[in-house]
This record gives structure tokens, C-alpha cells and sequence, in this order.
């Protein structure tokens, strides 16, 4: 599965799932934007095991997105869901720090990889410091051995740091592996020196309220700005729990809640303009002060689609931060 299939899906309500397999990550990235290190709380998996294990052939996501904290800490989990998610009809994407390749792979990390449709490395000044990039380059080589498709995401506002990187993975890799860039936002430990836009830009519908987030408590978000939704769990993207609630009646909830519609099609700020509920600071900031009950726009439950689903996916990566290098995202993909 081509990371520009993966990031054509992200525009489509409910199509994938993201699941935050543990908070723990043996690297200690400045930048890092779920706040993870190598002591953070590690949860049961049941209720992700038993969130899955509700899939069916008629109602499943299209794809499993899985990360952390790091998810290769749990090699086992990994292949489990993957291989269960497979039997429904589901694929399986991760994305990893490749902190296993400062060392020849495990033989377990070995066997989760070889369970996935796509696997996603990350790449960054930041993870650079935690693990050599000749290093992650060589791993990500014998990963390439296992799996069908195979990304980078790489983080920076340094263009100069872009160009050599994107230049050495392609000398090295061709159109094998298709690159998404993006820019480091002030979430996670990044916020201690990455400000807010001081201007604030409409972005209009929000695709990062498509796909459900399961956090690594169970909790079920409907954003995937898991530090923002954890902190403030508002009404409206706050789905239900991966111990109690089937991928059904998840897909339902999202599917059914006013205000998270409107923020899918509309975005938060002209819902919060239609509402008449207050505009704040910023765009996020403006989404979690809404009320669930908030009185917004009848009919806009499939708009998004209409509005963000017919851009090809370099300019989904456009529109994410990736500027001049968005075009990087269709390496080698055959549509
Ligand atoms: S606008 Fe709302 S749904 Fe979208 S990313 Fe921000 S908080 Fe999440």
C-alpha cells in the first residue's frame, strides 16, 4: 500500500483507524510529539485486541495506522493486530523511530514488519541525534526485504537539512521510497521552543477528524492531535472506548455527532462562526472550546469529501506543510 494510497484514505471519514500502541519510545526526541521516553506508562493491550477483534467483513476500517510512543517496543502486539485485522479485510501501516537499527533487527521486530502493508520511518534532525541516519538508512534497506511498501516522514523547517536528506534517500533508494515532509509543530516537547502561528489561517474542513484515535488508555478520540484531545476531551471528539465500544458503533458515533461533521466539512472556525460559539486563540484551540451541542449547519456530514477528497495526494501534502517536496509523496505510485 503506497504511502500516497494511505494518504488519499486520510481524507475519507472512518476509512483508517490510528492506534497509540504504548507511550513508551526508547529515544528521547526534542522534538517529540506525543511527549513519549523510555519510562512513560504502558497500558493493557486488551482493549485494543478486543477493538479489533470486532471488525467484520461489513464493517471494518480500511487500514490500521499503528504508533506510539514507538509500536515496534511491542513486536508480539504488532503482528497480532496486524494478522487479525487482515482476517476482516483490514491492512496495517506503522510508523517507527528505528531505534532497532542501531542494531542488527530482532528477530521478533523482524517478524512484526513482515505483517504490514506499509511501514513508515521517521526522519529528522531530532531523531538523528538518537540514532546515526546511516543507520536508519541501512535498516530501512532490509525493511524494504519485508514489506510491500515502504515511507519516510521527514520533519524540518530547514530547507537546507531537506535537500541533502531528500537528495541521499533518493541516490539511495530511486522511487522506492516516497518521502512526506513536514514541519515541526508546537505539540508534544516541541511546544517548549516551536511557537503558535501568530496569524491564524482558515484551513477550512479538517482531515485530522477523520479517522478515529485510539489512545493508549482505550480511550477513543475522533482528532488525531492525541496530547490536544487528551488534554481537553471535549464532547464532540470523544468517541467511546476500545474496551467496551465495537468498530460499528465507533464508525456510528463518528458518523452521527453534529458538531465533529462540521468540523470535518466546514473546519472549526466556520463552525464556530455558523454556531455563534466563540472563536479563540487558534484553529484547534477554537475546535475543543466548542460545545457538543453546539447548533450547527444541517447536511454537511459528507462535504469534506466533496472539498478535500478530490485533491490528489501532493496536494494533501501541500496542504499538511510539505511546500516544494509535496510531490515527493507520489514516488513511484501507480494510481
Ligand atoms: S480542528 Fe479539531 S478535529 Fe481538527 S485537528 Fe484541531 S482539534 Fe482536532
Amino acid at each position: 500500500m503506497h504511502l500516497a494510497d494511505v494518504i488519499r484514505l486520510r481524507t475519507v471519514p472512518q476509512a483508517g483507524l490510528l492506534m497509540a500502541l504504548t507511550q513508551r519510545c526508547p529515544l528521547s526526541c526534542a522534538h517529540c510529539s506525543t511527549d513519549s521516553s523510555p519510562t512513560a506508562p504502558q497500558h493493557s493491550a486488551d482493549p485494543l485486541r478486543r477493538l479489533v477483534s470486532t471488525f467484520t467483513a461489513a464493517a471494518h476500517p480500511e487500514l490500521i495506522f499503528m504508533s506510539g510512543g514507538e509500536p515496534l517496543l511491542r513486536p508480539d502486539l504488532v503482528a497480532e493486530l496486524a494478522t487479525a485485522a487482515r482476517a476482516a479485510g483490514t491492512r496495517s501501516a506503522l510508523l517507527s523511530g528505528m531505534f532497532f537499527a542501531r542494531r542488527s533487527m530482532p528477530a521478533a521486530i523482524r517478524r512484526a514488519v513482515s505483517t504490514l502493508d506499509h511501514f513508515s520511518a521517521s526522519l529528522d534532525v531530532f531523531h538523528e541525534r538518537e540514532v546515526a541516519r546511516s543507520d536508519a538508512l541501512r535498516a530501512l534497506a532490509a525493511v524494504l526485504d519485508l514489506v510491500p511498501a515502504v515511507s519516510l516522514h521527514v520533519t524540518s523547517s530547514d530547507e537546507e537539512y531537506l535537500a541533502e536528506v531528500l537528495a541521499q534517500v533518493r541516490r539511495r533508494f530511486g522511487d522506492r521510497v516516497p518521502v512526506l515532509v513536514a514541519r515541526v509543530r508546537p505539540t508534544g516537547r516541541a511546544t517548549s521552543f516551536v511557537a503558535d502561528p501568530t496569524e491564524v489561517v482558515d484551513p477550512g474542513p479538517c482531515e485530522f477528524a477523520n479517522w478515529p484515535l485510539v489512545d493508549y488508555d482505550g480511550t477513543v478520540y475522533a482528532c488525531s492531535r492525541q496530547s490536544l484531545v487528551r488534554r481537553h476531551r471535549p464532547g464532540h471528539l470523544v468517541l467511546g472506548h476500545a474496551a467496551r465500544d465495537s468498530w460499528a458503533a465507533l464508525s456510528a458515533a463518528a458518523q452521527a455527532q453534529p458538531v465533529l461533521r462540521s468540523v470535518r466539512a466546514l473546519g472549526a472556525l466556520e463552525t464556530a462562526r455558523r454556531s455563534g460559539a466563540p472563536a479563540c486563540d487558534g484553529v484547534c484551540q477554537t475546535c475543543v472550546a466548542l460545545p457538543a451541542d453546539a447548533a450547527v449547519p444541517e447536511r454537511v456530514a459528507d462535504l469534506s469529501r466533496q472539498l478535500v477528497g478530490g485533491l490528489r495526494p501532493q496536494q494533501l501534502a501541500r496542504r499538511w506543510g510539505a511546500g516544494e517536496h509535496s510531490g515527493l509523496v507520489e514516488l513511484g505510485w501507480v494510481r
